[in-house]
């Protein structure tokens, strides 16, 4: 196998247990013991009412796609076999939205609103990435 030359996460003390789940295929983000909110990226205290007393849960890892666009140019030159690529937000049944990758669909048929669950992409030894595939049914 060819060697990843694309930009890695920084894992840190903060986000390590996020990247840690999707090594073990579930996704996992901080729930706010005193609000119940949930959310992403992970932040040492809540965002919502900044209690520090939090807990990592799984979350489904389905959601629907927000927003998206497609790169044409290559940035970072790792890329280049890749384009045309697709850089989408899902926002997820809990809430959160993050940036990912849209995985086995074409960028035409891409939608806002699009229902989709999380993939898991072991692109080293040491990290997972999540990215989402259009949910059947
Ligand atoms: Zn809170």
């Amino acid at each position: 196998m060819a060697a990843y030359t694309k930009p890695l996460p920084a894992i840190s003390t903060l986000n390590q247990r996020y990247w840690e789940g999707l090594k073990q295929r579930r996704m996992v983000l901080p729930y706010c013991e005193a609000c119940d909110s949930v959310w992403y990226p992970p932040t040492p205290f809540c965002p919502d009412c900044w209690s520090r007393d939090f807990r990592w849960q799984a979350v489904s890892g389905r959601g629907v796609v927000n927003s998206w666009v497609v790169f044409h140019q290559a940035y970072f030159s790792s890329f280049k076999d890749d384009i045309p690529y697709s850089v989408a937000e899902v926002e997820l049944e809990e809430g959160p939205r993050l940036l990912t990758n849209l995985v086995e669909v074409a960028n035409e048929d891409i939608a806002i609103g699009m229902p989709v669950e999380v993939v898991f992409d072991d692109v080293t030894d040491e990290v997972t990435l999540a990215k989402f595939r259009p949910r059947k049914g």
